[in-house]
């Protein structure tokens, strides 16, 4: 088998069936939307100090986006914030195709890398990260001012 059709089939699986599909209760959420592709998703998280406890989303949207929410939400769990800003920027070079795909750097994620080779695709595979980072900043917010 090719690594290309392994990937295909990777994020055929989470498409199909997709990790941590829900809301996490009582957790920050975000909601991003893709008009270019009508892809909708929403994404909830708990933090524990500076680390994400739980990543959970919901919504509807073509394979490649519920895919990438789907590895999104394994990714993330246990990651800092600052992890997760990093994980961020490099997924986001690789599928806009500035950086090489390198699995040591990203991980499961690599199987995303083929959407580099489609620019209308880009916005389908960050629209979960784009909703992630809003929940959390949003958390944060939150943690702030419950501090004062
Ligand atoms: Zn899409």
């Amino acid at each position: 088998m090719e690594l290309r059709d392994l990937y295909q089939e990777v994020i055929l699986d989470h498409n199909k069936r997709p990790r941590n599909f829900g809301v996490v209760e009582g957790g920050a959420q975000a909601a991003g939307h893709n008009p270019m592709c009508g892809d909708r998703v929403s994404v909830s998280v708990r933090m524990d100090g500076d680390r994400v406890a739980e990543a959970r989303f919901t919504g509807n949207g073509c394979a490649i986006s519920k895919a990438s929410a789907s590895m999104m939400t394994e990714a993330v769990t246990g990651k800092t914030l600052a992890d997760v800003q990093g994980m961020f920027a490099t997924f986001q070079e690789m599928v806009t195709g500035r950086a090489e795909a390198d699995d040591e750097k990203v991980g499961k994620l690599v199987v995303l890398s083929g959407v580099s080779e489609y620019p209308s695709r880009v916005k389908c595979a960050m629209l979960a990260w784009h909703a992630l980072v809003a929940a959390i900043e949003g958390a944060s917010t939150t943690v702030t001012t419950e501090a004062i």
